[in-house]
């Protein structure tokens, strides 16, 4: 039996897709195999979001090569359509595979396999600067209670900095009764919360034609009624899809979740117009204001970039002081990279890596404390948590650690259990409505399900509360 190894980077949509290539694998027969071991197929689903994103996937594919010098290599993905000459001119990668090709990789990485490589590899990088359509693809076998459904595909709005309608082209909607059928199977499975993905979701549907047509809204109200669906999350919104008919439909779909992800970038708006994005920092808090109406502590969540060309002190405080008004749950800072094609990498005042990197730190400093008050605000109300995974406490402490930035570590290990553990310290993990993580003990309990209790602290140092189920 062959085995094909997978490595992915970046956005969700790329999960969502690399999940669908290691399904084809599967039904082809492959034994599908950790990248760090031995394989007759490596996989690299490519990120080109930042210059580090670039870096890393080719790192990953000279690895691959390394690791077994005799497979076939495959970059797939967005670094494909961005620099596809680069990884031409690179001995480590056997065969490209853009991004509107990836549902057939299967069937060509094995006519590569048998016909040679360098013969096919011209033609498995679609054309994405026209209007291609939207790749089908379903994802039929993802992991237990949380799937990713990827709803469309591509950009429209060229936002100075950005390269993704490069990587991705323009904007593909999947049809809705297709993302229906795919949902439908899904809750039969036993998956009880998506995530829808994309892109640009808040774009969804204006590519349809008239008969099809569908806003995001609608896809949502006909989700929301899917059997056996508990839970719907949204990925990234614009805050001008926020309008006071958005909120107020989805505020009625019950599992819809309270947690929102907007893009935001800069809270100035001078930066935003230069950024060439499609609001103002006022759109962005009356956006704000109704989701807090229609909703009790939605768990807000933005993306921030520091250092955009031109980003001056004075802008760097409005963004700054906006952060602190809106509150939110969690902020991703990034530090502005220059993307090689895009308007930003050619405009005056580029801002120092040292100004960057003393801004991000700022901000950072700024919401550091935010999430846990955030969390801390649940302590003592009843809530439902669905189950992940089950898991002991020193490899979610480690786990943590982890994935904590360089400067913020410095929690201590705890030693024993906490209120609510078992004594062996085997616990599950789940998530709120709102994403907050949570811990409880449940012996016996399986990924997918719901229990109920009442929020208690957590222990110190981990980012979570804990639930105190429910007496029967
Ligand atoms: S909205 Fe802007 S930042 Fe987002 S993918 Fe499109 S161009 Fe990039």
């Amino acid at each position: 039996m062959r085995k094909a190894a997978f490595h992915n980077l970046g956005c969700k949509v790329n999960s969502y897709e690399t999940d669908v290539m290691i399904q084809a694998f599967k039904e082809a027969g492959y034994e599908i195999v950790p990248f760090e071991s031995s394989a007759d197929v490596y996989v690299v689903n490519t990120c080109t979001v930042t210059a580090i994103a670039d870096r890393k996937s080719r790192q990953m594919l000279h690895r691959a090569k390394k690791l077994n010098p005799g497979a076939l290599v495959v970059a797939a993905g967005c670094y494909v359509e961005t620099d596809r000459a680069k990884l031409e001119a690179d001995g480590a990668v056997d065969l490209l595979v853009g991004n509107n090709r990836k549902s057939r990789i299967v069937e060509l990485v094995e006519e590569a396999l048998t016909r040679g490589t360098r013969e096919i590899m011209d033609r498995e990088v679609a054309e994405l600067s026209g209007h291609p359509e939207y790749e089908r693809m379903t994802l039929i076998s993802p992991g237990q209670t949380r799937a990713y459904v990827k709803i469309q595909d591509g950009c429209n709005q060229f936002c100075t900095y950005c390269i993704i309608p490069y990587a991705r082209g323009r904007i593909r909607s999947r049809g809705s009764a297709d993302i229906l059928e795919e949902v439908r199977g899904l809750a039969k499975r036993g998956i009880k919360e998506i995530v829808l993905t994309g892109i640009h979701i808040s774009s969804y549907g204006m590519d349809l034609d008239p008969e099809r047509r569908s806003r995001l809204i609608d896809l949502i109200e006909a989700l929301d009624t899917v059997p056996g669906m508990e839970r719907i999350r949204l990925g990234s919104l614009e805050p001008r899809i926020l309008t006071e008919d958005f909120v107020e439909r989805l505020s009625a779909l019950p599992r819809v979740c309270p947690h929102f992800h907007l893009s935001l970038q800069s809270g100035s708006s001078a930066t935003l117009a230069r950024m060439r994005r499609q609001y103002t920092a006022e759109d962005f808090r009356e956006g704000v204001r109704r989701l807090r109406a229609a909703y009790d502590r939605p768990a807000l969540t933005a993306d921030v970039i520091v250092g955009f060309p031109g980003e001056t002190e004075e802008e760097f405080a409005e963004t700054y002081a906006f952060l602190k008004e809106i509150d939110f749950y969690e902020i991703h800072v990034f530090r502005y990279s220059k993307r090689r094609g895009t308007p930003a990498a050619v405009m005056p005042d580029q801002v120092p890596d040292s100004v960057k990197a003393e801004r991000s730190d700022r901000l950072e400093a700024l919401i550091r404390d935010r999430s846990e008050e955030f969390r801390r605000s649940f302590i003592g109300e009843k809530a439902e948590v669905l189950l992940e995974e089950e898991t002991g406490l020193k490899e979610l402490y480690r786990r943590t650690q982890s994935e904590l930035a360089a400067g913020k570590a410095g929690q201590e290990e705890p030693e024993t259990g906490f209120a609510g553990i078992p004594e062996d310290g085997r616990f599950w993990i789940g998530r709120t409505a709102r994403y907050v993580q949570v811990l409880a003990g449940c012996p016996g309990a399986e990924a997918g399900m719901t229990v109920r209790g009442i929020l208690r602290e957590g222990p110190a140092g981990l980012p979570c509360l804990v639930l105190e189920p429910e007496k029967e």
